[in-house]
C-alpha cells in the first residue's frame, strides 16, 4: 500500500524538503497551497508532474489554514496516512507587526487542522498521524541549552501563537488519543531559505556585494545567538517522529551556537570579503523584543529517533554563501545584457 502524506506550507523551505523526501520514500504526497496571483511553487515545480501523466506523485489542493472547510475537505479528498502541518506566518519580526493574523494562521489555524482531524478520524475510523511544526522560538528568554522539559518563556506574538499551537497539539493528543507530534525545531537553513530570514539575507548580500551589484548590508541585532541547522536534516526528524510507536514531543538542533556576527563573518570570509566594509546597523531590523540565545539539547531526538544533523554550521554557510553567488552571477549576467532584476524584498521593506 503506498503511503499518502499530506502536507501544509508545502511551497515553503521545509515543504519542499519534505516532499522531496516522502517521494523518494514512494509516499503519494499531497500538499496543501494558498492561491496567489503569481506562481510561487518555485521550490517544489522540480518534484511537480503533469497530473495527467500517470506515475505523478505530487497532487496539489487549494486550501488555507483560515478556511477551517476548505482543511475538512482536503483531508477527506487525501485520506492521509500522515499529516505535516507546516503552514504557518514563518516570520517572527514580521509577526510584531501582524500578530492578529499570525495567531490566526499559527495558532487558530493548527486548532482548525486539528479539529478537521478529530472529526475525520472519528468518522472514518482511519488512523492518522500528525505532526505539529513547533519552534525553538517558543523557548525565547529561557536559558540555554533548550530541551523538552525547559519551560516556553515566548518573546514574540509568532513565539506565543507557536505555544498555543503546541499546547493545543498535546491536549488533543490526550484528549482524544490522537498520534500527535511536536517537533521543537531550531532554526534551520538552506539555500532555499526564505531571503528575509538572517541567514538567507546575509548570503544573498554576500554574493551581490562580490558582484559589485550592491555595496551594503543593513542588519539588525549582530549578537544574537542562533543553533542553525540545515534544513534537509530536520524534516527527516519529522518523519521520523511518526514512525515511532507512541507519539512524543522531541527537539531538533545541533547543540551548537553561534552569533548573527559569527555568520557575517564565516559568509563574508567565504568570498574573501571584510564584512566591516560593508555591514551598517539598520534599527528597522531591531525587535521589540528580542530571543538572545538559543541552542538546542537534541539527546532526545538522538536517542529515541537515531537522528543526528549531517552538516555543520561552516558547510552550510559555505553552501548557502555558493548557491547565492550562482545567483548574483545569473543576475549580473542579465543586467549586462540590459534586463533588470526587481529590488531585493528584505532590502526595501524593513521587515526582514
Ligand atoms: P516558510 O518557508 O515560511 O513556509 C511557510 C509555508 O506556510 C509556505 O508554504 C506558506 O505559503 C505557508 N502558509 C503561510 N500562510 C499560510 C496560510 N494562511 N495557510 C496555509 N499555508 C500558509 O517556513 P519554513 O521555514 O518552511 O518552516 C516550516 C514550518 O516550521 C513553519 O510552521 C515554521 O514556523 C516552522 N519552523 C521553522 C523553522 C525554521 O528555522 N525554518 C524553525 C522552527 C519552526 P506561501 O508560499 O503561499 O507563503
Ligand atoms: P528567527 O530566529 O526565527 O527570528 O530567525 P531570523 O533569521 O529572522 O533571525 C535570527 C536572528 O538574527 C534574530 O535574533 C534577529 O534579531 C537577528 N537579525 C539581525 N539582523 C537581522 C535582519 O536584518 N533580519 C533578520 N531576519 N534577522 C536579523
Amino acid at each position: 500500500m503506498v503511503k499518502r502524506a499530506l502536507i501544509t506550507g508545502v511551497t515553503g523551505q521545509d515543504g519542499a524538503y519534505l516532499t522531496e523526501l516522502l517521494v523518494g520514500k514512494g509516499y503519494a504526497v499531497h500538499g496543501m497551497l494558498r492561491r496567489a496571483s503569481l506562481f510561487n511553487t518555485d521550490r517544489i515545480d522540480h518534484l511537480y508532474h503533469d497530473p495527467h501523466v500517470t506515475g505523478a506523485n505530487l497532487t496539489l489542493h487549494y486550501g488555507d489554514l483560515s478556511d477551517g472547510t476548505a482543511l475538512r475537505r482536503v483531508l477527506e479528498k487525501v485520506q492521509p496516512d500522515e499529516v505535516y502541518n507546516l503552514g504557518a506566518q514563518s516570520h517572527v519580526k514580521v509577526s510584531f507587526e501582524v500578530p492578529e493574523y499570525t495567531a490566526d494562521i499559527d495558532a487558530l489555524g493548527t486548532l482548525r487542522l486539528l479539529e478537521a482531524l478529530r472529526d475525520h478520524v472519528a468518522h472514518g475510523g482511519r488512523k492518522v498521524r500528525f505532526y505539529q511544526a513547533g519552534s525553538s522560538e517558543m523557548f525565547g528568554a529561557a536559558k540555554p541549552p533548550q530541551h523538552e522539559k525547559t519551560p516556553f518563556e515566548p518573546r514574540s506574538p509568532y513565539a506565543v501563537s507557536k505555544v498555543a499551537a503546541h499546547w493545543y497539539a498535546v491536549n488533543y493528543r490526550e484528549a482524544y488519543g490522537l498520534f500527535i507530534c511536536n517537533g521543537i525545531l531550531f532554526n534551520h537553513e538552506s539555500p532555499r531559505r526564505g531571503e528575509t530570514f538572517v541567514t538567507r539575507k546575509v548570503t544573498r548580500a554576500a554574493g551581490r556585494i562580490k558582484e559589485g551589484l550592491q555595496g551594503k548590508l543593513f542588519l539588525g541585532n549582530l549578537e544574537a545567538r542562533r543553533d542553525w541547522g540545515f534544513a534537509g536534516d530536520y524534516v527527516e526528524a519529522m518523519w521520523l517522529m511518526l514512525q515511532q510507536d507512541k507519539p512524543d514531543d522531541y527537539v531538533v538542533a545541533t547543540g551548537q551556537s553561534h552569533s548573527v556576527r559569527d555568520l557575517v563573518e564565516t559568509a563574508f570570509s567565504e568570498l574573501g570579503l571584510d564584512w566591516k566594509k560593508h555591514v551598517e546597523l539598520d534599527a528597522r531590523y531591531l525587535r521589540p523584543t528580542e530571543v538572545d540565545a538559543l541552542q538546542g539539547d537534541a539527546s532526545k531526538a538522538r536517542k529515541v529517533l537515531g537522528w543526528r544533523p549531517t552538516m555543520d554550521f561552516k558547510t552550510l554557510v559555505k553552501l548557502m554563501v555558493k548557491h547565492d553567488l550562482g545567483l548574483a552571477q545569473q543576475e549580473k549576467t542579465l543586467h549586462r545584457a540590459g534586463y533588470d532584476s526587481p529590488a531585493r524584498g528584505a532590502a526595501s521593506t524593513g521587515v526582514g
